[in-house]
């Protein structure tokens, strides 16, 4: 491989030909860390109608965009995106490669440094050039504590979660180059092919971006317990989330579930119903701004994160809360 850079280069994931929050919370902290290091930022784009994504990523930081539209790119297929971004990684010779930590992108970032054979780190919370090399902090033992480590060698690849990074401001004036990838994949040497394909419905605010989102466990009691966190949210413009506990009861649907091995959510006001806290939940919530919580047991860890907490059965506060909010809003 030609020897690498000081760049870094980001893969933008694009959902209905637009990119999505993390995307461009990693071009910001690409930003920060070239300007850091003297080197350029490069996006990746793959997918169908990214007529005006080069000009749209340049605005939000990159030196540099390629463009890999094509209708076989317009849904996430590992095997059909290797070929290209490995000789694009392998042409641009960035020191770091930025990848989402979504589904997508914790499929993508282990097999690309297999291929590869170069160092991954994934579920990246922070990037700091420490003496010329990369430090990635991440959170370790089930989210109980953080750990700092660095690559051996450049190229490397990092998956970095939402919400831990600051997008730049949009500036149109800010012009990158952009090109367009002349694709090499044979399409005959796509192993798996994608029976279907189900979108999660999606009413209302989407989780990462609520301001407010109300988290739900099995304190709840049940599945119903859901639907007057749905009302609230339906009242505050906020979204729902869940404990992986409740995901797995079939309470909620499984793209509800924050945390460590979940989503990473960092809204303006975190309300916990009946859930207890443990470090692998609080890995998606704990860098809310304010966490209330409601639970029966006066010990639960999770009054330990909380700002405010309020000891009582869950199934009494909330249609009380709901009352008080209603009256509020009227
Ligand atoms: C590798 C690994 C990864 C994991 N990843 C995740 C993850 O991404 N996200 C996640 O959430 N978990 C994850 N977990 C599971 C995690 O460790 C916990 O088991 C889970 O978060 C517990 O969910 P819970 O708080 O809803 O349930 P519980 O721990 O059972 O807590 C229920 C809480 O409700 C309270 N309660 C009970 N009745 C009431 C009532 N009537 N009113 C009010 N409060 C009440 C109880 O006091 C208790 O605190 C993971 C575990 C492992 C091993």
């Amino acid at each position: 491989m030609t020897e690498s850079n000081n760049g870094v280069l980001v893969v933008v994931e694009m959902l209905d030909s637009q990119p999505i929050d993390l995307g461009l919370e990693m071009l910001g902290l690409a930003r920060r860390l070239a300007d850091s290091s003297g080197g350029t930022v490069t996006a990746v784009a793959f997918g169908t109608g990214l007529e005006t994504t080069g000009e749209l990523l340049s605005a939000y930081g990159a030196d540099q965009v390629l463009i890999n539209d094509h209708e076989i790119f317009a849904n996430f297929h590992a095997e059909a995106w290797l070929p290209d971004l490995s000789k694009i990684v392998v042409e641009v010779a960035p020191a770091l490669v930025l990848i989402g930590h979504s589904l997508s992108g914790t499929d993508l970032a282990p097999r690309l440094a297999y291929r590869l054979d170069v160092d991954v780190a994934t579920g990246c919370e922070s990037i700091d050039i420490v003496n010329g090399r990369p430090h990635m902090t991440r959170s370790c033992f089930g989210g109980l504590a953080r750990e700092v480590v660095t690559f051996n060698k450049t190229p490397a690849v990092a998956t970095i979660r939402s919400k831990t990074q600051e997008p730049l401001t949009q500036m149109m004036e800010r012009v990158g180059e952009v090109q367009q990838v002349n694709s090499i994949l044979d399409v005959n040497s796509i192993r798996t092919r994608v029976i279907k394909r189900e979108r999660e419905k999606a009413d209302g605010v989407k989780l990462e971006s609520a301001k407010i989102v109300i988290g739900g466990g099995l304190g709840l009691g049940g599945p119903e317990g859901f639907d007057t966190l749905n009302e609230i949210a339906a009242l505050v413009d906020g979204a729902v989330g869940a404990s992986r506990a409740a995901c797995d009861l079939d309470w909620c649907p499984r793209s509800y579930q924050i945390g460590l091995t979940g989503r990473t959510v960092a809204p303006e006001l975190y309300l916990a119903v009946g859930i207890s806290g443990a470090s692998h939940h609080m890995a998606g919530c704990g860098n809310s701004k304010t966490i209330v919580s409601i639970n029966s047991d006066p010990d639960a860890a999770i009054f330990k994160s909380s700002s405010f907490g309020i000891v009582g059965n869950s199934q009494e506060i909330m249609p009380a809360l709901v009352e008080e909010i209603r009256k509020l809003k009227a």
